[in-house]
């Protein structure tokens, strides 16, 4: 995901700040032109960037600043906040309640990924216990009935549709009436895409919309449509009241700026995203992780959800206290990549640990990096104690790894590489020295 190289970029742009002896308006305007840079080339609207630059700007008021504050961190925070203001419209979305009867109705342009995502809503809903349904209202596109019909059969989900009607406006009523006798209560209607937007698509939709009297409308967009999400974006908006966004194909080669985008101009947030093919590859978004892990900050909270979950609640507090202690040896690592090699599916806790994500565990490659984690445990089970529980980077000199390398059947040069890695890792860890473990959603502590 292009998003991550977005996340390197102001990642970097960030460290260079702080390297800096002195923060003076120079650095900050480096850093802050540097991350412009970065939003940009992410197709990112520019007046979006242009306003996140002033704002940032008006925060962080060098002059008012007396000395001793920690103007690293104000900073640092300051940015997260921007960013987070960005993918945040500030008023949630309508959220269906279970047990009670709401009607959703998706709109996007052809190839958004509309159909496949109206499965991935309710499949998602119904594995926590409702009753969705889905009501094929597209009969533009030859095969969309078929492509939802096999889906909804795959998911044991009901649905709705016709291969003889052509009016959509009449299946979408007949199908929300049928539905709601039914007591579902997540009946979703998937209307019609275009190539590109016109005037006919819309006024399709305000005809659905007006027989099906939607809860929510939800827009759906593909991630990789660049500069052109925010026009798009808004168009829709003028036509039906979107009130929440889907990003779809966060996992292709998207520069996935356009999100940000979508959100200003339908004022309406992103609700979720779509990261592959298959029913369930399809995450709740939360703007604060989100951004903490475009940050390189990792997704703490959903790291702690998994530590919960597949850690041994005996082990837990040690593990926490390590984190906080920020102390990183080699031995944790070796437990760190036992844990991770136990919680599956390896690429999504990968993505929540700082620092691990991108670089050792790039997505789509999970196999490859399995199989790394796996060398460097065998390396690391021929290393001694005092190696394994040692702080001291210099201890581990040639002829010791020399003797790992032989212990193990592995070559030199693998253990060098792991040792670079274990270094990455430490400089990271270190950094959370005294953090508090936020709580799920909180990520003030960052
Ligand atoms: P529609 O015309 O908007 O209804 O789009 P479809 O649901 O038919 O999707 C178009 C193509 O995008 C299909 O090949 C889908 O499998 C694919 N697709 C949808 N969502 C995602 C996603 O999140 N990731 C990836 N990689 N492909 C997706």
């Amino acid at each position: 995901m292009v998003l991550a190289q977005l996340g390197g970029s102001i990642s970097r742009a960030i460290q260079q700040m702080s390297n800096a002896t002195i923060i003076d308006e120079k650095v900050l305007n480096e850093c802050l032109n540097e991350i412009t840079r970065a939003l940009l080339q992410s197709d990112v609207q520019f007046k979006l960037v242009r306003d996140m630059q002033t704002n940032i700007k008006k925060i962080v008021n060098l002059d008012d600043l007396a000395a001793g504050h920690n103007k690293r961190r104000i900073i640092h925070q300051a940015i997260f906040n921007e960013l987070c203001k960005m993918l945040d419209p500030g008023k949630p979305s309508f959220t269906p309640k279970k047990g009670k009867t709401s009607v959703v109705m998706f709109v996007g342009l052809q190839g958004s990924g509309k159909t496949t995502t109206c499965t991935k809503y309710a499949y998602y809903h119904q594995k926590k216990g409702w009753k969705p349904a889905l009501v094929c209202a597209d009969t533009f596109r030859a095969g969309a009935f078929d492509q939802l019909k096999q889906n909804a059969t795959k998911a044991k989900i009901p649905f709705y549709g016709s291969y003889m009607e052509s009016d959509p406006v009449k299946i979408a009523a007949e199908g929300v009436e049928r539905f709601k006798k039914e007591n579902c209560d997540l009946i979703i209607v998937d209307t019609s895409g275009r190539h590109k937007q016109e005037a006919a698509l819309f006024e399709e939709m305000r005809q659905v919309s007006e027989a099906t009297k939607p809860d929510l409308v939800i827009f759906v967009m593909d991630s990789s449509i660049g500069q052109a999400a925010f026009d798009q974006a808004q168009a829709f908006k003028q036509s039906v009241a979107v009130g929440a966004v889907i990003v779809t194909k966060m996992d292709g080669h998207a520069k996935g700026g356009g999100a940000l985008s979508a959100v200003a101009a339908t004022k309406s947030p992103v609700i979720f995203i779509g990261t592959g093919e298959h029913m369930d590859e399809f995450e709740v978004f939360d703007v604060k992780p989100f951004v903490s892990r475009l940050l390189g900050m990792g997704d703490l909270s959903g790291f702690m959800d998994k530590i919960h979950e597949v850690v041994p609640m005996d082990q837990q507090p040690e593990l926490l206290q390590k984190l906080s202690e920020g102390t990183f040896t080699l031995r944790i690592m070796y437990e760190q990549f036992q844990n991770i090699l136990k919680m599956g599916p390896i690429g999504q806790v990968f993505s929540m640990l700082p620092g691990f994500s991108a670089e050792l565990m790039p997505k789509g490659r999970e196999k490859e990096s399995q199989a790394k984690i796996k060398r460097y445990m065998t390396m690391m089970d021929s290393m001694t104690n005092e190696e394994l529980d040692s702080t001291n980077l210099k201890l581990m000199n040639e002829s010791r790894m020399m003797r790992i390398a032989r212990g193990s059947g592995r070559h030199i040069r693998e253990v060098m590489e792991m040792m670079e890695e274990y270094k990455r890792l430490a400089k990271l860890w270190g950094k959370m020295k005294g953090l508090k473990i936020p709580k799920k959603g909180d990520m003030s502590a960052l």
